[in-house]
Order: structure tokens, then sequence, then C-alpha cells
């Protein structure tokens, strides 16, 4: 509490990490773009990697007419390590990362998610020093949150709050495939 902050809650950007193997990192990211956007906040969802399905919340996404936008910024299967790293695949990567530092300094969002950039992390596609130190120098009123399995230590450390998804079951386990409005 200052005297600024008379009731001790002055505003201000958090780092959020939602990873683990349970399910639930992307769509607890959603559900803050949802309660953000209900806010009257700006929501720009740019997804790593994913492009080849068509997700539910990208129709939902719609509704909200331009202050909840996802976009995909790869196309689905990547084949990962080392020499079998499609170019591809990285200069989508590169393309997206470019893209969410553009979207920091743009002024025109209040909550940024960088769906599954863990993986492409994790899969040696982007410098995680590179990735922190973008973090550490954003606006400081821009919520950023980072979704996928094995985050980064160097980001686990740079976070506000960091959630781990633990697995206790899951469908697939029994043969059960994705299923329509909850797993896509
Ligand atoms: P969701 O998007 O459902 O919140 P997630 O973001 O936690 O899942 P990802 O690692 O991004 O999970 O996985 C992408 C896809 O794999 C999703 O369709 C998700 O439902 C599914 N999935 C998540 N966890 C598991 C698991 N433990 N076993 C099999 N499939 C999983
Ligand atoms: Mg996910």
């Amino acid at each position: 509490m200052t005297i600024d902050d008379p009731t001790g809650t002055q505003r201000r950007g958090l780092l959020l990490i939602h990873t683990g193997a349970g399910k639930g990192k992307t769509t607890a990211a959603l559900g803050t773009a949802m309660r953000a956007a209900g806010n009257g906040m700006r929501v720009l969802v740019l997804q790593f990697l994913k492009g080849s399905w068509h997700y539910g919340e990208l129709d939902a996404a719609e509704r909200f007419g331009g202050d909840l936008v996802i976009r995909q910024m790869g196309r689905g299967f990547v084949k990962v390590g080392g020499a079998e790293t499609d170019p591809e695949d990285l200069r989508m990567v590169q393309t997206a990362w470019d893209d969410a530092v553009a979207a920091m300094h743009s002024g025109e969002w209040d909550l940024l998610v960088l769906d599954e950039i863990n993986y492409a992390i994790g899969y040696g596609m982007l410098d995680p020093a590179l990735v922190a130190a973008a973090l550490e120098a954003r606006p400081p009123m821009l919520h950023v949150i980072l979704t996928g399995r094995n985050a980064h230590a160097l980001l686990v450390e740079l976070a506000d709050t960091v959630t781990e998804m633990r697995e206790v079951k899951h469908a697939y386990t029994k043969g059960i495939l994705a299923q329509r409005g909850i797993e896509f």
C-alpha cells in the first residue's frame, strides 16, 4: 500500500505461465482471455505451431469483434530435433515471435497470450534468453500468458504466477479420441 495506491490494488502487468503434462493450459489461457475481454480489455492470442486444426475458440473469438483476436501462426505437425527441423517451421516460429514483440510495443493490447510458445522453445526453435529479455522490456502494464509443457527455467524464474497442470487421468490413454468442444 502506498500513497499512490491507497487500496493496495495498483494495476500492473503480470507474467503467467501454464505448463505441465495435464490438460488445461491453453483453455485456462482462453478463460483468462474471456475474463479480460469482459473487463473491456483488448486481448491478442498468438498461437505458436498451431495451424492445421480449426479450433472452436477461433470462431468464438470472432464474436468479441476485435477485442479478442486469435491468430494461428504455425501449420500444426512439427518435425523436431536438429537437422529434422523444417526451415519452414523455423520461419513460422520466427514470424510469430516478431509479431509477439511488435504486439507488446503496439499499445493495442492489454493481454497477450503466447500459446504453445513453450513447445517452440523446448524444440530449440526459439531462444529462451531472447524471450526473457523481451518480456522484461515489455510495457509495465501488459499482461502476458505463456503456455505449453516444459516451461524453460529462465521464464519460470521471471514469471509472477506459474501453474503446472498435472495429469491425473486423460481420456486419450483409454483410446478416446479428441472430442469437439472439449479438445478443439
Ligand atoms: P487444452 O487446449 O485442452 O487446454 P493443453 O493446452 O493443456 O490442452 P497441449 O499440450 O497444448 O494441452 O495439447 C494440445 C492437445 O492435446 C489438446 O487437444 C489437448 O486436449 C490434448 N492433450 C492435453 N493433454 C493431454 C494428455 N495428457 N494426453 C493426451 N492429449 C492431451
Ligand atoms: Mg495447449
